[in-house]
């Protein structure tokens, strides 16, 4: 029996920075449209390096798995001109967004800091 990896939960959400979009969706559950309206992702149906997102409202976006597009940088920097009435995305959806931070080499620097502890 060796459970030693389990239980370090983290407080605060912190993803890689170069996370792969479908990766990052997956997590947040939501899509900035071209406006910057943000909607809450119902179903994700990827195939290869594209998917398509069904939004709580009906709409389907095709997108691809880019780092550097343009929703992928939308959600890392956490911009949004507004949030879609229609998805209803619930508040502590939103916290959980604005509170995600992303950090270069995460994994490396979390060991770090452990190691200082005590
Ligand atoms: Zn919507």
């Amino acid at each position: 029996m060796s459970t030693e990896k389990k239980g370090g939960k983290a407080v605060a959400r912190i993803y890689r920075k170069r996370i792969e979009l479908f990766r990052l969706i997956d997590k947040i559950k939501l899509w900035p449209s071209r406006k910057g309206v943000l909607h809450g992702i119902r179903t994700i149906e990827k195939m290869g390096d594209q998917a398509w997102i069904t939004t709580h409202c009906n709409k389907t976006f095709k997108i691809y798995n880019s780092r550097r597009s343009r929703a992928a940088r939308w959600l890392r920097n956490k911009w949004f001109s507004g949030v879609c009435g229609k998805c209803a995305v619930p508040d502590w959806k939103l916290e959980k967004y604005s509170a995600t931070r992303f950090r270069r080499h995460y994994g490396s620097f979390l060991l770090k800091e452990n190691s200082k502890n005590g």
